[in-house]
């Protein structure tokens, strides 16, 4: 099952790449999955994950990047400063930059270990109360900060509001994106990563739609 799946989005992005275009490459959301999803996952040639919180991050991944040299992990949630150095550790791309606390944070972490790792900007693309992420209108100046901090931004990373057409808001961060000369686009989860791709993501980030409900 979880190879297939992994065939067909791979497939439909293939698909979705117009005029030679780089498809989006597909970031498998392991949170919540079972040891055997992971690997099944790995065994099917996947090699670009995401996951949600740090401690589950560490138990999933520390030992499989010693049995992997070829693994990118990304960081896709909200990350506290508390946090910051087993982050900076494991992952290799940290795509919930959101508040100049966390940016300070980062940079001295990162500093410190020599790790100087691809970042995005998490845009609360709705603007929506509760929600992480930057707002819009203040997306350039926090990555104005980041890049003062030494911080290497290369895109920005999106949710949009639940329940309601996702499209308008990838084309939103694209602007953004654009505006602001930012390459990477990740945007897209299972219901909507096909409109993400027809927007110009660059990473797609899909759990559920690989591997079934979360579990745990
Ligand atoms: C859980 C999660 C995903 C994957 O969601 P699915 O709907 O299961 O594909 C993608 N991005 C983020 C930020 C998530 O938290």
């Amino acid at each position: 099952m979880i190879p297939e799946n992994i065939n067909i989005i791979v497939n439909n992005l293939a698909g979705s790449a117009q005029n030679g275009r780089t498809p989006p490459q597909l970031i498998a959301v392991t949170k919540g999955q079972a040891d055997t999803a992971i690997d099944a996952a790995l065994g099917a040639g996947q090699r670009i994950f995401g996951e949600n919180r740090v401690q589950e991050a560490i138990s999933h991944w520390a030992r499989r990047r010693t049995v992997y040299d070829d693994i990118k992990l990304h960081l896709i949630g909200p990350l506290q400063t508390n946090k910051v150095r087993d982050a900076v550790a494991l992952f290799d791309v940290i795509q919930t930059v959101d508040r100049i606390s966390l940016i300070d944070a980062l940079s001295a972490e990162m500093a410190r270990q020599n790790r100087h790792l691809p970042c995005f900007i998490q845009v609360n693309i709705g603007s929506e109360a509760q929600k992480h992420g930057v707002l819009p209108e203040n997306t350039r100046e926090l990555l104005l900060y980041a890049r003062e901090k030494g911080l290497k931004v290369v895109g920005l990373m999106c949710i949009p509001p639940v329940d309601t057409d996702s499209g308008p808001y990838f084309a939103k961060l694209r602007e953004i994106a654009a505006e602001n000369g930012l390459p990477e686009l990740s945007m897209g989860m299972s219901a909507d990563y096909m409109a993400a791709a027809a927007h110009g993501a660059t990473y797609i980030r899909v759990g559920s739609g690989i591997f079934g409900a979360r579990t745990q």
